[in-house]
Parts: C-alpha cells; structure tokens; sequence
C-alpha cells in the first residue's frame, strides 16, 4: 500500500547535513516508526514519503523551513552563573533541560562562558540543534500499514516498535 494520511510507516533512515556524515540514523533492524500526518516526524521528509510503497529508497534534502525551522537569535541568551546550581561546571557543547514556567522541558545547549562585570555569564542557545539546518535524509520505506483505530485515537503507533501499554 502506498503511504498516505493515517499509515504506520517504518523506515530505515541516515541524516547528514550536507558534508556526508552522518549525524544520526536508524540501527539496521530497528526502524523509525511513526503515523503519516501526524507531524511525527519534520514536515519537508512527511510530504516526500507521502504516496511511497514498502521498498522504495529517497534522498530528500529538507530545507530549515521544513525541518526544524530557522535558528531564531533571541533563542540564544546569557544567564548569570549564579543562575545554575552550586558547584555545576559549564562547558561549551553540554546539552542540559530547563524547566517553563508550567514545567514543560525546555532543552538547551551552552554554548560558552564568558567572564564579564557582572561575573561569569553562560551563554545558552534553545534553538533545536537542528534549527537553521538543511537536512539531507537517505530513507528505505521498510514497511506500510493502515494504523489502527486505537493508534489514531492515540497519536502514536503501537506494536513491537511503538508504545505498549
Ligand atoms: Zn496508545
């Protein structure tokens, strides 16, 4: 069956941004498992598969709009030291979870520490890594199923590779 709105798509997948290396992909015999229009997975590489059967291999290059969206320079902040934990190291790369204000993850990545008047401040990027990125996916459509009734009412797949409960 082709994909279209409401199928449980596996798909074996690669992600690099343009340089070949590969930054993520999925292990051989554990695909990525997701419903088609649901916005499970970034909008650009959804539309591509739409209309694809069990078998088919794409290379999709995904632009920022359709991926993880464009990096947004107010995400980039810098936060007093103080402001983190007693005896908390920072250092550039780490990726730490902050807490909202009604207690949603609000991830982030510091991006250094600089010494100023003020004492030492840590600058903190909330852009997702991806942001601002061109995504280039090799993807192979593994398997095509009409989800089922319960998975719909859910949002989410389940089975040996989605949710059990
Ligand atoms: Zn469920």
């Amino acid at each position: 069956m082709k994909i279209g709105k409401g199928s449980v798509v596996s798909l074996q997948y690669s992600l690099h941004l343009g340089d070949g290396e590969v930054i993520d992909a999925s292990e051989p015999g554990d695909p990525l498992v997701y419903i088609q229009g649901e916005s499970q997975i970034v909008p650009g590489l959804e539309r591509e598969l739409e209309g694809l059967e069990a078998g088919a291999r794409r290379q999709v290059a995904v632009s920022p709009a359709d991926g993880y969206g464009e990096a947004d320079p107010g995400g980039i902040q810098r936060v007093p030291r103080r402001e983190f934990p007693e005896g908390f190291e920072p250092a550039e790369g780490m990726e730490l979870v902050a807490q909202g204000p009604d207690g949603e993850p609000l991830p982030f990545v510091v991006k250094g520490v600089e010494r100023s008047l003020e004492g030492e401040v840590v600058i903190v990027d909330f852009n997702h890594p991806l942001a601002g990125k061109t995504l280039h996916f090799d993807v192979t459509v593994a398997e095509v199923r009409a989800a089922t009734e319960e998975e719909l009412e859910h949002g989410h797949v389940h089975g040996p590779e989605g949710h059990h409960h």
